[in-house]
């Protein structure tokens, strides 16, 4: 390798794609310094060239000094909070996302960690829990389905003044659409299964932070395993190529579909946080850079209906997951909320004529014409 190497000329433009697990020496003493400093390569579960591309890559992006890869969004939540907490610790928490919500309920309590969890109407509460004293801040924005936006910098201050860590789902928005270190997160989580990967073709995770809780989370990631592999991890660099091109477009598209969607007849009612109608849409105006390629609409009609027009659709695919280059539409009550009972569904207001679009890259008149084409069949 080395004598290919200096008789060779000439460098990849992109990173290659490292598949050994692991790396040979010239000395024990160089061997040491990589397992004391972090100063190269040693074992593939603790780091990785091409991984480390990708992370360096995020980092810049996100504007924070380090960047975690993991093998999905949930090992980057979950390893992130573990590394966060202890028993008899206190958790206060604004999230929607089925696992997490899941993993907040019902694993952190069975280790000895109490949680209390609140609703995105309820942030009086959340900031009265905040004095309570807790380690953790942890919060979802936008969240999913309705694109409910929370005062993110309100609450991080309030939790920083208590000494605890705050910690964002940030996937919703993507890197492009909103900044969370300068909203006083201390910790910035993204599932890049979803904009920053944008193809539907890769599972991975990333927990952003600076030096020292980046540091902490790499050491559970150690431990835990949940480490991203080098080909996703070259998926996630190609796809932070064209991150800020595919998520302005995505922005756009979703702008235009939630103004042509509004008044439209069979159309009841539109959540998108770029409209003024939206609950949230002064703090999403403050807070965000773009609104995002997500919304969700209710149909003129009861879940069959919806039905329907889920199944009339034919350029727009039926679908879960998000931010990739194909729009995909979900009905929340039949997928990410059906493990939610009738009356939680009510208090979250989510209802059976729910609809969820996920933005792709086709041209906004195809959509929009894909759209009124299935109104139609439900008429
Ligand atoms: C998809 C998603 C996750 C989980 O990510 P995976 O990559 O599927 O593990 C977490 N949070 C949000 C908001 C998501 O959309």
């Amino acid at each position: 390798m080395e004598e290919e190497r200096r008789e060779m000329k000439g460098r990849p433009v992109v990173p290659p794609i490292v598949r050994s697990t692991t790396y040979r020496f010239d000395s024990i003493e160089d061997l040491v310094d990589v397992v004391e400093h972090r100063s190269g390569y040693i074992y593939s579960r603790w780091d990785n060239p091409t991984v480390r591309a990708a992370e360096r890559a995020l980092a810049e992006i996100e504007g924070y000094e380090e960047a975690v890869g993991f093998a999905s969004g949930m090992a980057a939540i979950t390893s992130a909070i573990l590394g966060f907490v202890r028993a008899s610790d206190r958790v206060a928490a604004i999230a929607t996302y089925g696992e997490t919500v899941r993993f907040l309920s019902d694993f952190l309590p069975a280790i000895g960690v109490s949680v209390r969890q609140f609703g995105p109407d309820d942030a009086d509460g959340c900031h009265a829990a905040l004095d309570d004293g807790v380690a953790i801040l942890y919060l979802e924005s936008p969240m999913n389905p309705l694109l409910r936006v929370i005062d993110i910098a309100a609450l991080a201050e309030r939790a920083h003044r208590r000494g605890a860590v705050v910690l964002l789902d940030s996937t919703f928005a993507s890197p492009i659409n909103q900044r969370p270190r300068e909203l006083g997160v201390d910790v910035s989580l993204h599932s890049a299964t979803k904009y920053i990967g944008g193809h539907h073709d890769v599972t991975a995770g990333f927990a952003c932070a600076d030096e020292t809780r980046g540091e902490r989370i790499w050491r559970q990631r150690r431990m835990l395993g949940g480490v991203l592999d080098p080909s996703a991890a070259y998926m996630i660099w190609r796809g932070l190529q064209t991150l800020e091109l595919r998520v302005g477009r995505q922005n756009e598209t979703a702008g235009r579909l939630a103004q042509w969607l509004v008044n439209r007849p069979g159309v009841r009612r539109v959540h998108y946080p770029g409209l003024e109608i939206h609950p949230d849409h002064a703090i999403a105006l403050r807070q965000m850079r773009g609104f995002g390629g997500m919304l969700s609409f209710e149909l003129d009609t009861d879940g069959t209906g919806t039905a329907r027009f889920m199944n009339a659709l034919s350029v727009i695919q039926l679908a879960t997951s998000l931010g990739g280059t194909a729009t995909l539409v979900t009905q929340p009550v039949t997928n990410t909320h059906a493990s939610m009972s009738p009356a939680e569904r009510d208090a979250a207001g989510i209802s059976d004529n729910l609809v969820r679009l996920s933005a792709g890259l086709e041209p906004f008149d195809v959509l929009a014409d894909d759209i009124a084409r299935a109104l139609r069949v439900v008429e």
